[in-house]
């Protein structure tokens, strides 16, 4: 068989393939490739992965390029791989990925480099269908193509009654990009849109498929967490606030990044729908006053209800 067949199969399958040399030199990129990292192979082939293009960073935020990447770890030591590391996409938000590296060996059985395959790790293909059922619903925030804040509210009245029936916990965050008019003032409108759907991609590739996010307005995101006691919301929204740092967009010569403030609260059995965002709210507030790009939590035991 020629090269060219084997670059069909590539080409045909949904995962993310590439190859790079010892330098780590991208010399394939496949068309999964393109589509999950929004690079299409022009814009990668001949250059090294580590000349700031997927950047990967690990669960932490640590960046993986120059310290703990598992293709120079797997050229060096020819063992087979695979992590779960954070992806930025072309267009500045971040996606979760699986990787899995293999050693590519000569004849004479020395490593000339690695191929690595790559899979979203997110609910890609949930988030999709979801896409189109609110749209048909008209509960989609047409800029940033994530839930609006209806959406938000019917999740959270659903929550409400889930609590109240069968004493299902759950939690909501309010999120609010900082000093956002800046952007639009030093980038124009137009930069602040794409930095809205960076801010809201990250967001809703990075919480679990049956928790709910929207756009609650303007620059501000709501989420609903299903199932979640102050812990396990205050570690979301620590991750969120981490990977919405490490998000960037580039225009022109210059890198667009924004902070975010974070205020969550867990529900408790009397209240309504505007009462736990009321305290989201005061917790965001709170954080706005204490730095901003911060997480701030009310405890359950300290909740007024
Ligand atoms: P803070 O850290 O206190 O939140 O400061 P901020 O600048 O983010 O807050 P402020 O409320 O002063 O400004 C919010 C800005 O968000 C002003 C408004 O023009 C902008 N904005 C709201 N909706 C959109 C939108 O859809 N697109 C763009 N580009 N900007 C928007
Ligand atoms: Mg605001
Ligand atoms: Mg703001």
């Amino acid at each position: 068989m020629d090269d060219g067949f084997y670059r069909k199969v590539l080409d045909s399958i949904d995962d993310g393939v590439y190859f790079v040399d010892r330098n780590r030199r991208i010399l394939y990129w496949n068309r999964g490739a393109e589509q999950l990292s929004g690079y299409c192979a022009d814009e990668v082939v001949g250059h090294l992965c580590s000349d700031n293009l997927l950047r990967h960073i690990d669960e932490e935020g640590r960046r993986l390029c120059r310290d703990g990447c598992p293709l120079a770890a797997t050229i060096s030591d020819g063992q087979p791989r695979r992590a779960n590391v954070i992806m930025h996409h072309k267009e500045g938000h971040l996606v979760p990925v699986c990787v899995r590296v293999t050693p590519i060996r000569d004849q004479s059985g020395d490593i000339i480099g690695a191929v690595e395959v790559f899979s979203d790790n997110s609910h890609q293909k949930a988030v999709q269908v979801e896409i189109e059922r609110l749209r048909e619903l008209t509960l989609l925030d047409p800029l940033t193509g994530i839930g609006n804040r209806r959406f938000v509210e019917t999740a959270t009245l659903s929550r409400l009654e889930e609590l109240r029936r069968y004493g299902w916990s759950f939690g909501v965050i309010l999120l609010d990009i900082d000093h956002f008019k800046a952007v639009n003032d030093m980038f124009g409108h137009l930069v602040g849109d794409d930095v809205l759907r960076m801010v809201a991609r990250t967001l809703a590739h990075n919480v679990r498929a049956f928790d709910s996010v929207g756009r609650w307005g303007g620059e501000e995101f709501a989420i609903v967490v299903r199932n979640a006691g102050t812990e396990a919301l205050m570690n979301l929204a620590e991750r969120l606030r981490m990977l919405v740092e490490q998000a960037s967009l580039s225009v022109a010569n210059e890198i667009v990044r924004v902070t975010v403030s974070l205020g969550a609260t867990v529900a408790c059995l009397n209240d309504t729908l505007s009462s736990v965002f009321e305290r989201a709210d005061q917790m965001l507030y709170f954080s706005k006053h204490h730095g901003r790009n911060r997480v701030s939590i009310e405890l359950e035991t300290a909740a007024s209800c």
